[in-house]
């Protein structure tokens, strides 16, 4: 797709879920966040749902945890007009409770098919709902934070603590910093591999 296909693609997933009421979160938002970044990315970071912030701007990652992010970005000399940031879930859960099962299962195809659009070669799983819902079955994100992992789809998919966990946990800050001071390794040894055509590892990449 060229970047303009992707950007009308993705304008028209985002009117979809502004006119969504498939689950309760409809009834108490106060408008949706889609997901806002750039379309030809090669990272897409996925967080939880939207906050009360993100709630009223329509923006995602735009309070504390955001200002966290922007910061990790900016160390790794990316700012979030170079990614692609979206969430598990659109709607914001009253009172900032954990999406229930049946609103992540419903919210799911929207993202699904913006990952599809942007096909990004890395995808950063913040916090353990993403994880759970783009790497299932890997364990709890203490494990496993930090560690990329080749899923059946060919991509590579890094679990991180979420940014507000790390914020507010400060024996937390210093692990998220080293495992974000990783996303530039990884994607150049993703292009090294594409380059080569060869498959190191089925599940992980072998470096880490
Ligand atoms: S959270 Fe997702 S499924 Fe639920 S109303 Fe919002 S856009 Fe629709």
């Amino acid at each position: 797709m060229t970047l303009e296909e992707k950007k009308e693609a993705l304008k028209k997933i985002a009117e979809r879920i502004s006119a969504c009421s498939l689950c309760r979160l409809a009834f108490t938002r106060s408008q949706v966040v889609p997901g806002a970044g750039d379309p030809n990315s090669e990272i897409l970071f996925v967080g939880e749902a939207p906050g009360v912030q993100e709630d009223r701007q329509g923006i995602p990652f735009c309070g504390p945890a955001g200002k966290f992010l922007d910061q990790m970005l900016e160390s790794i000399e990316l700012d979030r007009d170079k990614v692609f940031i979206a969430n598990i879930i659109k709607c914001r859960p009253p009172a900032n409770r954990d999406p229930e099962d049946d609103e992540k299962n419903l919210c799911w195809p929207y993202l699904k098919e913006q990952i599809e659009i942007i096909n990004p070669k890395l995808i950063v799983c913040l916090g353990r709902h993403s994880m759970i819902r783009l790497v299932p079955g890997q364990g709890s994100i203490s494990k496993i934070h930090g560690q990329p992992l080749r899923r059946p789809d060919g991509r590579i998919y890094l679990p991180l603590y979420h940014p507000s966990a790390a914020l507010h946990n400060g024996s937390l800050r210093p692990i998220q910093m080293k495992d974000f001071q990783k996303i530039p390794q990884i994607l150049r040894k993703i292009k090294e591999e594409n380059k080569t055509e060869t498959k190191v590892s089925k599940n992980q990449l072998p470096i880490f």
